[in-house]
């Protein structure tokens, strides 16, 4: 017997977003004949259910974490720093909110951050960048994949260094999160990589975006060469944040030395 065209899966993230679109750029080169298409489609799918629980996106089998559960996960060494990440992400963005993933790489952040923003209102926005052509296509695909075929776009995406974040996001959109997964991208190119000049403009150009009340995120790296170059330029970057305006913390592993380390910087 045939598999079935449409898993639970995505049957429920296509009903959760039916009234949600994707940009134009998600629907480029999606013609292909029907069967060709219904057998990718499924093999997609399938992909994408794994994909969407190592992306901490909840399925049935892996319902949404909390904060506490996260934290204390992460404490006792069985949660890692993004899920970590996409539980405070939950607790700070709200439905109709704008956000900005600034490091889209296979586009896991992006659709966690798209779940976190959209309703049938239609208004959040999720505004993707990525130097790499290839990470902004795998987003789109992935995106395109997970939501379904839908007519306009909750998600932007943008081929560009994340220095230049206020290029694309409106001024008039009061922004909540800000989100960067540093390094290279899982399964591309390793020499292809944030370095800490740009990201400390990006940095920079974040935090006179972000609204009050919001969040930076940025998940660094550093068991690479300049990683930990990377991890000094964003911590110095968030100790010279005032105090009476920002909260900066750290989440990190001591005993292994080259876990990610998450830095969280929220403006009051
Ligand atoms: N969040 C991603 C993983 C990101 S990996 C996921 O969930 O899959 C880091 C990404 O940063 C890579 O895709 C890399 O191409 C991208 N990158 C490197 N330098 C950049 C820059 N200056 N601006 C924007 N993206 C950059």
């Amino acid at each position: 017997m045939p598999p079935p065209l449409h898993p639970p899966l995505s049957l429920r993230l296509h009903l959760l977003l039916r009234s949600q679109t994707l940009t134009p750029l998600l629907r480029r080169g999606s013609s292909c004949d029907a069967p060709l298409c219904r057998t990718r489609r499924y093999i997609s799918v399938r992909a994408s259910a794994a994909q969407l629980a190592s992306a901490g996106v909840a399925t049935a089998q892996q319902p949404e974490l909390g904060v506490e559960e996260a934290v204390v996960g992460f404490v006792t060494g069985k949660r890692k720093a993004t899920e970590v990440a996409h539980a405070v992400w939950r607790n700070i963005v709200q439905k109709g909110d704008t956000v900005v993933d600034a490091t889209c790489g296979n586009g896991n952040d992006t659709l966690a951050l798209l779940k976190m923003v959209a309703d049938e209102t239609a208004r959040g926005r999720v505004y993707g960048m990525d130097i790499q052509d290839s990470a902004i296509e795998s987003t789109s695909s992935f995106l395109k994949m997970a939501v379904g075929d839908e007519r306009q776009g909750l998600v932007k995406l943008f081929p560009i260094c994340h220095s230049r974040i206020e290029e694309i996001v409106p001024k008039d959109a009061p922004v909540r999160l800000v989100a960067f997964n540093l390094g290279y991208l899982p399964g591309g190119d390793k020499t292809v990589i944030t370095v800490p000049r740009t990201t400390e403009l990006a940095l920079q150009a974040a935090s006179r975006l972000l609204s009050s009340g919001g969040l930076i995120s940025v998940l660094v790296y550093i068991g690479h060469p300049g990683g930990r170059d990377e991890l000094d330029v964003v911590e110095s970057f968030a100790s010279s944040l005032p105090v009476d305006t920002w909260a900066t913390c750290k989440l990190q592993m001591i005993n292994r030395p080259i876990a990610p380390v998450l830095i969280l910087l929220n403006k009051k």
